[in-house]
C-alpha cells in the first residue's frame, strides 16, 4: 500500500509556517508498513486541491489531508473531498451536536459560520476529535477500471484530519491508525554516524553499500560536518530488519571504521563524555575559533551527577590565555592544570589568515598536536572545528583502550 499525504493551508505555501504534519504522518505510516510516496502542500485553492487530490487518488491507496477543516471561507477540505467523489455535501447531526457542546463549553454562542463543520461528503465517516471543534473525515472511492474513476484500479481512502497538530496526532492515533491496513512489510530506519570525511569520500568508500535499489536502501545526509547514514529495511518481521541492519553496520565498520562515532541520536560531545565518565577522566577547553560550542554542547550533554566535563575558557586569540602569552599549543596544558583535567582541547582561531592551523589535546603524558584544515568561511566553519577537535580527543581515547 502507498500513501500520499496533503498539507493544506496558504499559510503553508506563503512560508509564513512549516508543515510539520507531514513529517510526523510518515514517520507514523511507516511504522505500520505504510510507504509515503508523496508529500503534497497546496494553497487555499479549491482547484489546485482538487488537480493534486484526482492524481493522487488514482495512483495511490491511501490519502492522508491535514488543515483546511476550520469554518472559515478558506477551509475547502470537505468542499474538496465532495468535489472529487462527485456527492453533495450533507449536514452530519452528530458532528452538529458535537460543534454545539464544545461551543456550550466555551460558554459562548455557536457562530453560525461554525456550522460548515458539520458538513460531510454524501457516504463519508466522521472521525471524532475530542479536543477541538472540527471533526476528521473517512471517505472511500471505490476501484475503477475506467479512465476517470476517482478511485483508480486500487481504490482509495481519504482521511481528512485538523491542522493543529495537538488535535491531528492524538486523532490519527486513536481514530486512523487502528483502521489501516498493515502494509506487507515493516519499515525501520537506523543511522549509523560519522565524521572526519566530506559525504563524497564516505560514498566513495563505502563502494556499493549506497547503490540504487540495494537492499537495504543506504542513503548518506551531512549536517554541520557529521555525516549519517540512513539505513532504510524493509522485511516481514523484526528479526528480518535487524539482520539487515546488521550487514550495513558490518560493512560500514569494515569501509570507514574510524569515522563511525555513533548511532542514532549519538552526538561526538556525547560519545566523548560517556568515554571519560567509564575510565573516571575528565576534560577541560580552550576555544578560540569556535565561538564556545564545546562549552555548549559539553554542558548540554554532561551528566550534572557525575561531571566529566570541568569547564574553560572562550578567548578570541590564539597567542593568549587566561589573560597571559602563551606559546602555540600551550594553551591546552594551561587550562589542563588550572583545571585539573586529564585532558584540555585547543581550538585555534579561523580569523588567522592560513590554511593550516593546529588542533591541541594536552594529556598526562604530554600534547598531541594535530594539523587542521580551514575549509573556508562557511555557515558551519566553527561547528566543523569544534567536532574535530572532539574527534581527536575521541581517537585517542579509541586507541588507549585497543
Ligand atoms: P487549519 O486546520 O487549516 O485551520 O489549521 C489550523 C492551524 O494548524 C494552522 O494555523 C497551523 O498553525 C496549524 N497547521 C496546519 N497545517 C499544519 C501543518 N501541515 N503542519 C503544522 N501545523 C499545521
Ligand atoms: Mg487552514
Amino acid at each position: 500500500m502507498h500513501a500520499e499525504i496533503f498539507a493544506l493551508g496558504s499559510e503553508l505555501t506563503t512560508g509564513a509556517k512549516l508543515d510539520t504534519n507531514s513529517q510526523w504522518l510518515s514517520v507514523e505510516l511507516a511504522a505500520r508498513g505504510i510507504e509515503t510516496r508523496f508529500h503534497h502542500t497546496v494553497a487555499d485553492d479549491l482547484p489546485a486541491m482538487l488537480d493534486e487530490l484526482r492524481a493522487a487518488a488514482r495512483r495511490s491507496e491511501l490519502v492522508i489531508l491535514t488543515g483546511g477543516l476550520g469554518p472559515t471561507a478558506d477551509d475547502l477540505t470537505r468542499d474538496a473531498l465532495a468535489a472529487l467523489a462527485g456527492v453533495p455535501l450533507v449536514e452530519d447531526a452528530a458532528s452538529l451536536e458535537h460543534v454545539q457542546a464544545c461551543y456550550r463549553r466555551f460558554g459562548r454562542p455557536m457562530p453560525p459560520r461554525n456550522r460548515v463543520q458539520a458538513l460531510v461528503p454524501t457516504g463519508a465517516e466522521v472521525v471524532p476529535n475530542p479536543r477541538g471543534t472540527a471533526p476528521g473525515l473517512w471517505m472511500t472511492l471505490p476501484p475503477g477500471d475506467a479512465p476517470d474513476a476517482p478511485g483508480g484500479p486500487g481504490g482509495c481512502t481519504l482521511v481528512a484530519l485538523p491542522g493543529v497538530p495537538a488535535e491531528m496526532k492524538p486523532m490519527f492515533r486513536e481514530s486512523v491508525a487502528p483502521r489501516l491496513p498493515r502494509g506487507a512489510n515493516l519499515i525501520r530506519v537506523a543511522r549509523v554516524n560519522l565524521f572526519g570525511a566530506g559525504e563524497s569520500a564516505v560514498e566513495e568508500r563505502l563502494g556499493d553499500l549506497t547503490a540504487r535499489g540495494r537492499t537495504p536502501e543506504v542513503g548518506i545526509t551531512a549536517h554541520e560536518a557529521t555525516i549519517t547514514l540512513r539505513v532504510v529495511a524493509r522485511g516481514g518481521d523484526e528479526a528480518e530488519i535487524e539482520r539487515q541492519f546488521a550487514e550495513v553496520r558490518r560493512l560500514a565498520a569494515e569501509r570507514v571504521g574510524e569515522l563511525i562515532f555513533g548511532e542514532e541520536d549519538d552526538t561526538l560531545a556525547g560519545r566523548v563524555l560517556a568515554t571519560l565518565r567509564e575510565r573516571g577522566e575528565t576534560l577541560a577547553v580552550v576555544e578560540v575559533g569556535t565561538g564556545g560550542r564545546l562549552a555548549d554542547w559539553l554542558t548540554d550533554e554532561d551528566d550534572p551527577a557525575a561531571p566529566a566535563y570541568l569547564g574553560g575558557v572562550i578567548e578570541t586569540r590564539d597567542d593568549r590565555c587566561l589573560g597571559e602569552p602563551v606559546s602555540p599549543g600551550g594553551a591546552a596544558e594551561r587550562v589542563r592544570q588550572r583545571w585539573g583535567a586529564t585532558y584540555a582541547l585547543f581550538t585555534p582561531s579561523l580569523s588567522v589568515d592560513a590554511d593550516v592551523r593546529e588542533l591541541t589535546l594536552a594529556t598526562p603524558d604530554g600534547s598531541v598536536r594535530e594539523p587542521y584544515r580551514h575549509a573556508g568561511d562557511s555557515a558551519i566553519a566553527r561547528s566543523r572545528l569544534a567536532k574535530a577537535a572532539l574527534d581527536l580527543l575521541r581517537r585517542r581515547l579509541a586507541d588507549r583502550t585497543t
